[in-house]
């Protein structure tokens, strides 16, 4: 249940609109909009790409959330999004997510979808699963990857032993995060490209209880906050307590919580 915000942009390189010729033929309705605006590109295994735009209509695919319950929630990135406020995953954009099936636990396909729809339930956000990958869960993934297109690369959940991965060792059963990526335009982040890791011999063993299925799909969904950038709390009644114990539904807290992850503004087109 570790929490990973990741901030993986080490340079944000000011590319100018002139700079490369190839990319001249395909200009969009979106960079003309932002016309004389530097486009915002990162650093990636030493080559320099530039921020993909943002995909479809500026506007909310599912409405904001509203709760009414109060508790404990933290944000992983509470600034650094539009306005200098938290930040979150375009909710103008399906967050697509693919499952990485080594070593996945038989039957858990369904498993990673509930949980998928818990959040999607609890925090507005649309989810599009997009089917298996051969790429690997790791956090130092690209964040843009040919195999994916143009685009950022989907959410991916994976399954993993602690001898894979010493950061699974002891009662850690998964791991979850987002990067922190500036949007295409401007200075505003936004949650991209998350990963999922699933101590899957740990998961073998809570199925194994009574309320075995509630309990691994409690720990998807766990991660999955930290996916859309829920961090610890200290308040044991909450699903995004450090260690689960016992719990299988979100807490008031976490619902709060989860609601403001969803509510942010579309990423400018
Ligand atoms: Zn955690």
């Amino acid at each position: 249940m570790r929490q990973v915000g990741r901030f993986v942009v080490v340079t944000v390189v000011a590319a100018s609109l002139f700079a490369a010729g190839a990319w001249w033929r395909g200009v969009t309705w979106s960079d003309v909009r932002h016309w004389g605006t530097p486009r915002n590109a990162i650093e990636a295994n030493g080559e320099t790409i530039r921020i993909p735009l943002a995909q479809g209509e500026e506007q909310r695919l599912l409405p904001e959330v509203t709760v009414s319950t109060v508790g404990s929630y933290d944000l992983l990135f509470r600034e650094g999004g539009p306005d200098g406020g938290p930040v979150r995953y375009d909710p103008c954009v399906p967050l697509a997510y693919v499952i990485s099936p080594q070593d996945m636990p038989e039957g858990f396909e369904e498993t990673v979808h509930a949980a998928v729809a818990s959040v999607s339930q609890a925090t507005g956000l649309e989810f599009a699963y997009e089917g298996f990958t051969d790429e690997p869960a790791r956090f130092d993934r690209a964040l843009v990857q040919p195999r994916y297109g143009d685009r950022f690369a989907p959410i991916v959940i994976g399954f993993q032993a602690e001898a894979d991965n010493p950061d699974l060792a002891g009662t850690v059963t998964g791991l979850g995060g987002s990067s922190a990526v500036p949007g295409a335009y401007g200075d505003a982040q936004y949650l991209r490209a998350g990963v999922v890791i699933i101590d899957w011999e740990d998961v073998a063993r809570i199925r194994e209880d009574g309320e075995g299925e509630e309990l691994a799909q409690a720990v998807v969904a766990h991660e999955l906050g930290h996916v859309v950038g829920l961090a610890h709390v200290g308040d044991t009644h909450e699903l995004m307590h450090e260690s689960n114990l016992r719990l299988i539904d979100w807490g008031p807290g976490d619902l709060a919580g989860l609601a403001l992850a969803g509510a942010g503004g579309c990423e400018p087109r």
